[in-house]
């Protein structure tokens, strides 16, 4: 069975993370661009799709990313990514009374 690890060095990943980041580089977690990582939207350790392009996204990687200084891959971690993203904007600090 593929570690995870496996899964990061394949020649078959670096293939698919080249042709996502050709198409855009806007990390799905902070939203700026230069990302230099992909990530599963929906994690494969959760039974998302590892190799499916559609569940893969640019994402800021072991550097962080240079203008919010987030270290967005680690942020997210293993978890959907719809519950890092909320986990920002669940509170709305311009709301009004
Ligand atoms: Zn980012
Ligand atoms: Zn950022």
């Amino acid at each position: 069975m593929a570690t995870e690890r496996d899964e990061l060095t394949s020649y078959d990943y670096r293939q698919t993370r080249a042709r996502i980041l050709a198409a855009s580089d806007v990390c799905i977690v902070c939203g700026h661009g230069a990302s230099d990582a992909v990530d599963h939207i929906h994690p494969a350790s959760k039974g998302g799709a590892r190799r499916d392009p559609d569940n893969l996204a640019p994402i800021h990687g072991v550097a962080g990313c240079l203008v919010c200084l987030r270290k967005c891959n680690s942020e997210k971690g293993n978890r959907p990514l719809a519950e890092v993203v909320q986990l920002h904007t669940s509170v709305d600090w311009f709301a009004g009374p």
